[in-house]
């Protein structure tokens, strides 16, 4: 491990990619499956690939109002004349006799006969006297037409295990006729606060006190994830009532999120209750904000939860969940996930940034000159939860990576979706 070493006793100091690391290392996976209607999948994760049952579409169709022929019934030069021999329409296949030379009438979405190969659109030909006229080189043999298994052909794969399912995911079952699904079961997911200083909404706010922001933009966070949440609310910063919560928590639920108390300035003894009860690393993170963050297992009556202590200020708590719980709560619950996806943008203005850590500044993105750029919400302090709520995006600064001058080309994570 190369973390740095610190003043003794103190947690050691990691780099983001070293904390994520020992996060996601010997993550559990959640083991029960469940059967759901497609009416209520979306967002949760397949169990089993879907491989397709048939073939999307089932038969050869239209791409076009139009026409449908035979290609080799053209002349190579000239105009070409073809009786129409009937109509087929979306659902109403024709079923008339077809002789040699003619053509038929058909619509978007209507079978293509045996024997006819191709569509001409409507706008391109004329009828006179109930025969087509199909003018010279207006046709390329199989044009317009969508093949039987284009979009999915019988025995192939659809969606694989692991996918967490998107509206068009839900779309596709429907086209394979496919009416539920087998999903891993929702994680439970136990949430609380911690501190003396938190009041709840509707309660009087004391001398010195804050409401408890944390245990709702976290709820809020969860709300995309296959999770269930439990919110225990407020916890103060007493041993045996935060004793009492962690086990009860730890009894019920599979991941374990606390915000604040997990800071070097913090009473020892949640540190001593932490590690008494399981197995917790205290880290020092590289990273602004979010420099607290515990992680580990407590164990309860054989049973154990995964525990993320997130820092208390209220940017810094969001954004240690999305670079270090989001993953990893979407590994557990079976999904294939990877880290959110970055991207290139132009600094609006300068950034002050110190080499040695990974800074997330709170970004929004726009366009000059047919380039992305990003500006800073303003003050970027890790309790202004406003700059949060105003931006768009993430500016990852990476540890290595020192000021940012107008237009230099920076990294940023996009946050819809993500929040
Ligand atoms: P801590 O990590 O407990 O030292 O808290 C750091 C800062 O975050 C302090 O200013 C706390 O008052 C604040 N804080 C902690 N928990 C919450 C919360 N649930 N909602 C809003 N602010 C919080
Ligand atoms: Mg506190």
């Amino acid at each position: 491990m190369a973390a740095a070493a610190g003043a003794p006793g103190a947690a050691p100091v990691l780099t983001v990619e070293q904390a994520r690391q020992r996060v996601m290392a010997g993550l559990p996976r959640v083991q029960e499956r469940e059967r759901l209607s497609i009416r209520h999948a979306l967002g949760r994760v397949l169990a089993d690939d879907v491989v397709s049952p048939i073939d999307v579409p089932a038969h050869d169709n239209s791409a076009m109002d139009g026409y449908a022929l035979r290609a080799a019934d053209l002349a190579g030069s000239g105009p070409t004349q073809l009786p129409v021999a009937g109509t087929a329409l979306a659902g109403q296949p024709f079923h008339g006799s077809l002789p040699a030379g003619h053509c038929l009438r058909i619509m978007t979405g209507a079978m293509l006969p045996p024997g006819l190969d191709s569509v001409v659109p409507q706008e391109a030909v004329s009828v006179v006297d109930g025969r087509l006229v199909v003018p010279a080189g207006s046709v390329q043999a199989g044009q317009h037409v969508r093949l039987r298994g284009e979009d999915l052909a019988r025995g192939r794969p659809a969606l694989p295990s692991g996918r967490r399912l998107r509206s068009a995911d839900l779309g596709l079952l429907a086209s394979l006729g496919q009416a539920e699904v087998v999903v891993w079961r929702p994680l439970r997911v136990a949430v609380f606060s911690t501190g003396d200083e938190l009041r709840g909404i509707g309660q009087p706010l004391d001398e010195g006190c804050i409401y408890d922001s944390n245990r709702h933009a976290l709820l809020g966070l969860l709300q995309g994830l296959p999770v269930e949440a439990l919110d225990l609310g407020m916890v103060r910063d007493d041993p045996a009532a935060l004793e009492a919560v962690l086990l009860g928590a730890a009894a019920q639920a599979d991941v374990i999120l606390t915000s604040g108390g997990v800071s070097s300035g913090e009473a020892d003894h949640t540190r001593a209750l932490l590690a008494r009860l399981g197995q917790v690393t205290f880290c020092s993170l590289a990273m602004r904000p979010g420099r607290p963050l515990a992680f580990g297992r407590i164990a309860h009556h054989g049973r154990e939860a995964l525990l993320f202590g997130l820092p208390g200020n209220p940017v810094a708590s969001m954004v240690a969940f999305l670079v270090f719980v989001r993953d990893a709560l979407l590994t557990i619950g079976g999904a294939t996930a990877g880290p959110p996806v970055l991207l290139k943008a132009r600094a609006s203005g300068p950034m002050r940034k110190r080499p040695g850590r990974t800074e997330y500044q709170r970004g929004l993105l726009g366009c000059a000159d047919g380039e992305p750029t990003v500006r800073l919400t303003g003050s970027q302090g890790s309790g202004i939860l406003h700059s949060m709520s105003q931006a768009d995006a993430l500016v990852v600064l990476h540890h290595e990576q020192g000021d940012v001058a107008p237009g230099d080309w920076v990294d940023v994570m996009p946050l819809q979706g993500l929040l």
